[in-house]
């Protein structure tokens, strides 16, 4: 929302940014499957933690684009414990082998392989248990080097909310006025959220363990999704593409792969050459 202010001057944005980025955690709940099943599919952190779901956002609203990818920049630089980001999901699960293990032992395979192992035996140690892969994987994961809800976390809380004070403190009370009225706007989109939240929150929590109550949190996070559609459609705003910017897409796209042909050719007659 800091960033919302910042740059665009506008409180709308601002909120739409807000909401953008609290998009990306709903991959948490995932009511229909046990504990187990979450820990097999590795699903938080990727689903709508990946750069195609950032786009597919940004293609039907820009701002609640740049919210997601704003999260997902964040969630960057948490660490494997946090279990980072998958940025290139689905397309980096056609990888399902590793060159490297985590003791520097090679693996001599022909398949596509990723080059290094994740850090398995940290995740396992310290993430929780829904969590953590069940075997050990290629590193799909990009990791940084700060722990979920410490101070960095809680630094960039504390000092967006400064940053909005400071930066409106002109006119502190017609902002809230703003604010209030941006919220109501977006009314249905965050009452979605927050059901879907709630709802999951609670199953993770209370009744997971159980089994207990699924048809009421089913009830109650569907609801979610369909009051968060029915908001996600009254901002529906894609942005217009002029020619030009079409034409940078194209070839944007083009080169990339292009790149990657060549950098395979490259690397294949490098390869044998001087093995490693
Ligand atoms: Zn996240």
């Amino acid at each position: 929302m800091a960033v919302g202010m910042a740059v665009f001057h506008d409180v709308k944005i601002c909120v739409l940014l807000g909401i953008g980025a609290a998009l990306p955690d709903l991959d948490r709940e995932y009511i229909l499957t046990n504990k187990l099943s979450l820990a097999k599919h590795q699903l938080h952190r990727a689903l709508f933690h990946n750069i195609f779901f950032a786009f597919g956002m940004y293609l039907f609203n820009p701002f609640l684009g740049l919210g997601v990818i704003l999260h997902i920049m964040l969630d960057m630089l948490t660490s494997p414990t946090d279990r980072g980001v998958e940025v290139l999901f689905p397309l980096d699960r056609i990888i399902q082998d590793f060159h490297l293990d985590y003791d520097g032992i090679l693996k001599e395979k022909r398949r596509i392989l990723w080059y290094l192992e994740d850090p398995l035996r940290v995740i396992t140690r310290t993430t929780e248990k829904e969590l953590a892969p069940t075997s050990k994987s290629p590193w799909v994961r990009v990791y940084g080097p700060f722990k979920n809800s410490r101070i960095a976390d809680w630094t960039v809380f504390y000092s967006s909310i400064i940053f909005l004070i400071l930066f409106d403190s002109q006119d502190l009370v017609a902002w809230t006025l703003q604010l209030l009225l941006a919220l109501k706007q977006y009314f249905p989109l965050i009452t979605g959220i927050v059901l879907f939240y709630m709802g999951g929150e609670i199953w993770r929590r209370k009744l997971q363990s159980s089994g207990k109550g699924r048809t009421i949190i089913a009830v109650l996070m569907l609801s979610g999704v369909a009051v968060l559609v029915y908001g996600c459609f009254r901002i529906f705003s894609p942005p217009s593409f002029i020619f030009d910017e079409i034409k940078t897409i194209v070839f944007a796209i083009l080169s990339f792969l292009t790149g990657v042909v060549i950098a395979f050719v490259h690397v294949k007659k490098r390869h044998k050459i001087a093995t490693l």
